[in-house]
C-alpha cells in the first residue's frame, strides 16, 4: 500500500508526524513539495532559504534511500491526480493556520475526500499547541499576550514523535521537476551575506539549538536585547521552514533546564519560552483575524494620516537615514536577512512614528528582505511598531533612537560593525554623530552629508508630530 506526505513548512524528518505516521506498517511512502509557481508569496531572502532547505531535506531523504517528489502548480489539483496516479490509499499532511494555507488545506481536502481518498492531517505540528484552538472564557480568541501566555501555558505540550526509521518510496520514474527548475535562487547573485551568515536544513537547526543550550541560554535573559552580542538563538527562519519544530526546541530546553536543576537556567529557560510563545500568539490572532497583513485590527487606523515620502523610505530601506542604530538594523537586514527583534522595534518606530511611513511598506521590505520573513510574526511585529494592533505599543511610547542605541549599545560594537564608517567616533558622536564637534568629525575622516548622511528628520519634532497624528487615532478610539 502507498501514502502520500504533502509536505510545506516541514522540511524535517524528526518531528514530523505526516510522515511519521505514513511510514508506519509496510507502506511505501512518497513524500512531496508543491511550489505554487511565480505568484506565490515569499520574498527574496525567503525564496533563497527555501531552495537551500528542499536541497538539505531531499539529500536527507536520500541517505534513508528515499526521494523527494518535487512539483509545481496547484496542489488541490496535483494531489488528487497524484494520489490516482500511485494508488494512494491516504493523504498525510500538516495542516496550515494562516490564510492562505487555510484556504489550500480545504481545497485539497474537498479534492481528495471526492474521489474517495482517506486524508490524515496533523493539527498544530508546527506548534507548541493548536493556534487555532485556544479561547478566552468567553470563548472567543485572545487579543493581549497576557492571557493567552496563561491559557496556553497552561496546556501540555506534545513530545516530539521520533524520525521515521524508514522510509520506502515507490520504485521507478516519478514525474517532478528539479529544485534547481523552481528558480528560487536570485538571477544576479545578491545573497553572499546570507551565505556567509547561514545554512538552512535540519541538521543545521539541530547544531544551532544544541550550541545556544550549551552556551546561549545560560544568560538569555541579560543579553538577549543587545544587538553586539551574540544572545539570542537565532531559530526564527529554521523555525519559519520548519527545519525543527517548537516542541523540539521547548523540550530540549526544559530537560537542560531540570536536568541541571540550577534555578537561574530554570529562570533564563521560561523567558525563552515565552518567547516561543510570543510565535504561537501571532499564529493564533492571524487564524483568527485573517485581514491582519493588510488592514490594522484597529479599523480606526485605516484612516491614519501616514506620510508619502519615496526619498525617505528608501534612505530607511537602504539604512542611509543618518541615525547610526538605524543604519546599522537596515544594514544587517540587507547583508544577512536577518535582524536583531531589539534592533527590529527601533527601525519600526522609527519608520512608522518619526518618518510617519505606513507599517505596511515596513512589513513588505521585512517580509521581502528576512529570512525568517512569516506572515504572522511580521504582522504582529508591525502592527505593534505601529501602534495599530493587538497588545500594541502604547501610542505615546515613541523611541528615541539615540537614547535606544546608547542603551542597548552602549559600546557601539554593533554599529561599529554594520555602519564601519563610523567606527573611528566615540561616545556620544557614535550614537549622534551630527552632535560631534569638526574636531571629531574630522580626526574620524567623516563629513555629514558625504561619507555619511545627515539625519533625514530631526527626532524632537518628529516626535511631536507623530503624537498630535495618534492623538486623533486616540479620540476616535475612546469614542467607540
Ligand atoms: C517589526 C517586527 C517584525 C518581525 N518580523 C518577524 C518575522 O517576519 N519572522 C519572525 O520569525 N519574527 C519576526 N519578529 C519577531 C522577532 O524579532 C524574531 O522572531 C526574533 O528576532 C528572531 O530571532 P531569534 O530566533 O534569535 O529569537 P529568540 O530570542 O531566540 O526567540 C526564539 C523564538 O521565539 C520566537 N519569537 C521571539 N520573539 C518573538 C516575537 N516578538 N514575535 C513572535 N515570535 C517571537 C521566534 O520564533 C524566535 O525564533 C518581528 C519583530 C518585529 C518587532
Amino acid at each position: 500500500m502507498r501514502n502520500i506526505v504533502w509536505l510545506r513548512h516541514e522540511l524535517r524528518l524528526t518531528d514530523n508526524p505526516a510522515l511519521y505516521y505514513a511510514a508506519q506498517g509496510e507502506h511505501e511512502v512518497l513524500p512531496v513539495f508543491i511550489w505554487p509557481g511565480k505568484t506565490s508569496s515569499p520574498g527574496g531572502a525567503s525564496r533563497w532559504w527555501l531552495h537551500r532547505s528542499l536541497l538539505s531535506f531531499s539529500a536527507k531523504l536520500q541517505e534513508m534511500g528515499a526521494r523527494l517528489l518535487v512539483m509545481t502548480g496547484d496542489a488541490s489539483k496535483m494531489l488528487p491526480d497524484l494520489a490516482v496516479q500511485y494508488e494512494a490509499e491516504t493523504v498525510f499532511w500538516s495542516r496550515a493556520y494562516d490564510p492562505e494555507g487555510c484556504v489550500l488545506d480545504e481545497a485539497v481536502e474537498r479534492a481528495l475526500r471526492g474521489q474517495g481518498t482517506t486524508c490524515r492531517i496533523f493539527a498544530g505540528a508546527n506548534h507548541l499547541l493548536n493556534p487555532a484552538d485556544v479561547w478566552n472564557k468567553s470563548g472567543e480568541p485572545f487579543k493581549v499576550f497576557t492571557p493567552f501566555y496563561k491559557r496556553a501555558a497552561s496546556v501540555s505540550v506534545d513530545r516530539p514523535v521520533p524520525a521515521p526509521g524508514k522510509i520506502t518510496t515507490p520504485a521507478g520514474r516519478m514525474d517532478g521537476v528539479t529544485i534547481e527548475s523552481l528558480q528560487l535562487e536570485p538571477e544576479i547573485d545578491w545573497a553572499g551575506g546570507l551565505r556567509d551568515a547561514w545554512e538552512p536544513g535540519e541538521s543545521a537547526a539541530k547544531a544551532r539549538l544544541d550550541v545556544f543550550i550549551g552556551d546561549g541560554l545560560k544568560a538569555y535573559e541579560g543579553e538577549r536585547d543587545f544587538p553586539g552580542q551574540d544572545g539570542t538563538s537565532k531559530l526564527s527562519p529554521h523555525l519559519h521552514f520548519g527545519e525543527i519544530s517548537p516542541r523540539t526546541i521547548y523540550h530540549a530546553v526544559r530537560e537542560q533546564s531540570e536536568s541541571s536543576r540550577d534555578k537561574a537556567l530554570f529562570r533564563e529557560s521560561e523567558v525563552y519560552i515565552r518567547q516561543l510563545y510570543w510565535r504561537e500568539f501571532a499564529h493564533h490572532l492571524l487564524h483568527h483575524f485573517p485581514h491582519m497583513t493588510e488592514k490594522p485590527m484597529y479599523p480606526e487606523y485605516e484612516k491614519f494620516p501616514w506620510r508619502k515620502d519615496g526619498a525617505q523610505l528608501r534612505a530607511w530601506q537602504g539604512g542611509r537615514t543618518g541615525y547610526p542604530i538605524v543604519d546599522a538594523g537596515m544594514r544587517e537586514l540587507w547583508t544577512t536577512g536577518w535582524m536583531h527583534n531589539r534592533v527590529r522595534m527601533i527601525v519600526g518606530s522609527f519608520l512608522v512614528k518619526d518618518l510617519l511611513l505606513s507599517w505596511r511598506h515596513g512589513a513588505e521590505w521585512f517580509a521581502d528582505t528576512l529570512v525568517d520573513a512569516d506572515a504572522a510574526n511580521n504582522t504582529l511585529g508591525w502592527q505593534w511598531v505601529g501602534g495599530c494592533g493587538p497588545d500594541a505599543a502604547p501610542y505615546f511610547r515613541v523611541f528615541n533612537p539615540v537614547l535606544q542605541s546608547k542603551r542597548f549599545d552602549p559600546d557601539g560594537i554593533y554599529i561599529k560593525r554594520w555602519v564601519p564608517e563610523l567606527a573611528s567616533l566615540q561616545g556620544n558622536a557614535l550614537h549622534a554623530p551630527w552632535t560631534a564637534s569638526s574636531a571629531e568629525l574630522e580626526v574620524a575622516g567623516i563629513t555629514l552629508g558625504k561619507e555619511y548622511p545627515q539625519p533625514v528628520v530631526e527626532h524632537a519634532g518628529a516626535r511631536e508630530r507623530a503624537l498630535m497624528a495618534y492623538a486623533t487615532m486616540k479620540s476616535a478610539r475612546s469614542r467607540k
